[in-house]
């Protein structure tokens, strides 16, 4: 039977980032898929450069950015300061919502502010917040919550926020105090986590590539996936052969990493939402100076829509469009098209466009639902794996929400322990 040190699952971010970051090269990366990149993959159709879905970057650490860089060649990358704004009922206002109340009709603007003064001042201002529905309702008031975080946030994780924890969204929600909110009606300050972003001539893969580059081709087995692991006798079994490994560091999905191990979990405090994204190129350009636009209205088929013509600066309108879906929900691709174009028209993105390329796909797992009861089984599970020498890593195998920044810290940090 071939042995190797270190199996690794996932060619994505963190699985490739893992490798190259390991003190010795006797490691093997396991993909399933017949391309690397997991979620950072890049399309190029009839001209248009797509990604899985607006992927976008900034980065908190320079040393990892300049890394990345260096490996990128001439390779142009934008510097993009972002223009993101909100449609509230064919009313366009900057984001985030809650610092830019002060654009919305004066009578919804009364509301907002209103609730807003009574739910930071009121009588139960300093209760626990219980789950994020109940988080928004005591920061923001009725009217925020109800005008845009609770339906825009409905749509996205297709789920009843009261089960997803306060912190769901952890450092990627945007926060804001009574003062800041006053203050941005004067002096607008919308500047949030990302408030500018870079991105690739040849869009995210390019990132992917760069840390491929520090990784051996021949030690990435593609097309071959983990099917399960005997953790007890550090065997795991592929869709083509067993592997004898000292260490497995897996970048899939939790659930299904636990299910391949046999160990014992509560696979039903695991849940999630699909995201279908389709990216649509047209024959001619559309509105200019926006870069990505929030939906929250329910009979609005998606939740956001993005520029990459805005990004790139070409001239026939290029955009990705993000619907959520249940984990268990039936996805009709075709029929959920002819709804999003349709919509398109009606909120006014598209006119007489002529639809000249499209592509689609279904992110599954998109967003997971972090609630107490998946925070804790997976540190439960994580830990026994552990134990066990299997690591699990990344957005998906730490059952998270983060960035592909945070994807190469954590692998990094993983790696230099194991050189130890
Ligand atoms: C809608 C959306 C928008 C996003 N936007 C941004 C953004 O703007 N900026 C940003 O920084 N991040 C963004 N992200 C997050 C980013 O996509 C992830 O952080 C990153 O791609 C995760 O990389 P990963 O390697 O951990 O996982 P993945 O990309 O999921 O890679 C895992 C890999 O493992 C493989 N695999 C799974 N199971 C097996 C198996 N059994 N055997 C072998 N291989 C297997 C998969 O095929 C896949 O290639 C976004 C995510 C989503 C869902």
């Amino acid at each position: 039977m071939e042995s190797v040190q270190t199996l690794i699952v996932g060619a994505g971010v963190s699985g490739l980032a893992t490798a190259a970051a390991l003190p010795t090269d006797d490691y093997l990366v396991l993909e399933a898929d017949r391309e690397i990149g997991g979620y950072c993959k890049t399309v190029k159709r009839d001209g248009f450069v797509w990604d899985y879905s607006g992927h976008f970057f900034h980065f908190k650490h320079p040393d990892i950015e300049a890394w990345l860089r260096a490996r990128m060649g001439d390779q142009e990358i934008r510097v993009v300061a972002k223009k993101t704004f909100i449609d509230v009922a064919g009313r366009t206002i900057d984001f985030p919502f809650q610092k830019n109340i002060h654009q919305l009709a004066q009578q919804d603007f009364i509301d907002c502010l209103y609730d807003l003064y009574f739910a930071r001042t009121g009588g139960d201002a300093q209760a626990p917040e219980t789950n994020f529905k109940d988080m928004l309702y005591r920061r923001f008031g009725r009217s925020i919550a109800e005008m845009f975080l609770i339906p825009y946030n409905e749509k996205l994780y297709a789920c009843d926020l009261a089960t997803l924890d306060r912190d769901a969204m952890g450092r990627f929600f945007p926060h804001a105090d009574l003062t800041d909110i006053v203050r941005n009606m004067k002096a607008a300050d919308n500047a949030s986590y990302n408030s500018t972003f870079t991105y690739p001539a040849g869009g995210a893969i390019e990132y992917v590539k760069a840390i491929a580059s520090a990784v051996a081709p021949s030690r990435i087995a593609l097309d071959e996936a983990l099917v399960s692991i005997d953790v007890d006798n550090h065997v795991a079994q592929t869709t083509k052969r067993s592997i004898q490994y000292g260490r497995i560091v897996s970048s899939a999905p939790f659930p299904r990493l636990a299910a391949m191990t046999g160990l014992p979990h509560d696979r039903d405090v695991f849940t999630w939402n699909k995201v279908l994204v389709f990216n649509l190129g047209f024959d001619r350009k559309g509105k200019r100076d926006v870069h990505w636009v929030y939906y929250p209205a329910r009979d609005v088929t998606f939740y956001r829509i993005g520029y990459y013509d805005n990004i790139f600066d070409t001239d026939r309108l290029s955009l990705y469009v993000e619907v959520g879906f249940a984990k268990d929900a039936v996805v009709d691709v075709e029929a959920t098209r002819l709804k999003v174009l349709a919509d398109l028209k009606r909120v006014g993105v598209i006119d007489d466009h002529r639809l000249v390329a499209h592509h689609s796909v279904v992110m599954d797992p998109a967003y997971v639902h972090i609630t107490q009861r998946s925070t804790a089984e997976h540190a439960r599970v994580a830990a026994e794996l552990r134990a066990r020498d299997v690591h699990a890593i990344g957005r998906y195998g730490g059952w998270t929400y983060c960035s592909i920044e945070d994807n190469i810290v954590e692998a990094r940090a993983l790696a230099a322990g194991f050189g130890r």
